[in-house]
């Protein structure tokens, strides 16, 4: 249990997101435990729906008890954050004390290895679907499903990270503007809720799907599927194939059932499309030759050095 901030001691930085936090690797000194600290700052103009979604963060990270997701061992406030009257205070930071995840993120293992064979593709896959399966359980969308916010540990854990974007259903639909990611892996109802919107389809669940179905195809191909190699998935571009565009041609190269596990992710219609459900029950991930164990996992991610 970590009672108080000046415990724990930097050791390194881990990250800097997209928003407004940085991640370091911290020591805790008392039991030379490490741990992965998140520090969101704010300056005193930062905009109330900014903070708001901070506090979001913070009650999701609280909420959430699952091996397949993040585990936070506190939440810290500068005292300026939380306090009612935010906007006339200097600012402030909000800081969550996490797991240290010691094999960082999938981003940093496609960047060090480009393709992932399939075992350990449906071995990912599987490990999040369990993390979305918990989450949209809890009426918790994510909203942010992307190689970065996936985090592998040393035991071959994978866990879903990052809720600086999520959202929790409640009876009436709230829409959420304070979006800082990227648009890359966003669903065609999200980018675009007027064409492929429609019944509910803002309550997000099918979206966390989609994401999670370019991550799939990502690990294959070894780059980011929606644009050509080398090019950068601007705004526009996205828009054009997300919501207009064909639906992809899946790469030869990939078995039948990754093929048609990637199929039923990007599938446009939210309506059409498969549910997490569904899913784990989809023969990619459960034809049990296919599936990497932990141990597996870990071979790939931390190879021995
Ligand atoms: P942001 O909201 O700013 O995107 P994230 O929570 O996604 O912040 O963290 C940013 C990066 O920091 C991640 O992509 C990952 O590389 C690293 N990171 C975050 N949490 C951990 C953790 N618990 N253990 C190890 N690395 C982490
Ligand atoms: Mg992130």
């Amino acid at each position: 249990i970590i009672d108080n901030l000046s415990d724990l001691e930097k050791v390194a930085v881990l990250g800097h997101g997209d928003g407004y936090g940085t991640v370091y690797k911290v020591c805790h000194k008392k039991s030379s435990s490490i741990y992965a600290l998140k520090v969101l700052r704010f300056d005193n103009n930062a905009a109330s729906g900014v903070l708001q979604q901070a506090a979001r963060e913070a009650e999701i990270l609280k909420l959430v008890d699952s091996p397949y997701v993040i585990r936070c061992h506190g939440v810290f406030d500068s005292g300026a954050f939380m306090s009612a009257d935010h906007n006339n205070e200097g600012g402030g930071d909000l800081c969550f004390v996490m797991e240290y995840m010691e094999g960082g993120s999938l981003h940093d293992v496609l960047r060090a290895r480009q393709r992932l064979p399939e075992n350990v593709i449906s071995g990912m896959a599987k490990r999040v679907l369990e993390g979305l399966h918990y989450l949209h359980g809890m009426q918790i969308v994510h909203r942010d499903i992307k190689p970065s916010n996936l985090l592998i540990n040393s035991r071959g854990q994978v866990k879903i990270a990052d809720f600086g974007v999520s959202h929790l259903v409640a009876g009436a639909l709230e829409v959420c503007d304070s979006y800082m990611g990227t648009y890359a892996y966003m669903s065609p109802e999200r980018f675009d809720p007027e064409r492929w919107g429609g019944d509910n389809a803002a309550d997000g669940f099918a979206g966390d799907v989609w994401s999670l179905g370019l991550v799939v195809l990502q690990c294959h191909m070894g780059r980011f599927p929606l644009v050509g190699p080398g090019q950068k998935p601007d705004w526009a571009t996205l828009m054009c194939v997300i919501c207009f565009g064909e639906r992809l041609e899946m790469p030869e190269t990939a078995s039948p059932e990754l093929r048609s596990f990637i199929w039923r992710c990007l599938e446009k219609d939210w309506r059409k499309r498969a549910t997490v459900d569904e899913l784990l029950h989809h023969p990619f991930v459960n034809t049990t030759c296919c599936v990497s164990t932990d141990h597996e996992l870990v071979n790939f991610v931390l190879p021995a050095d």
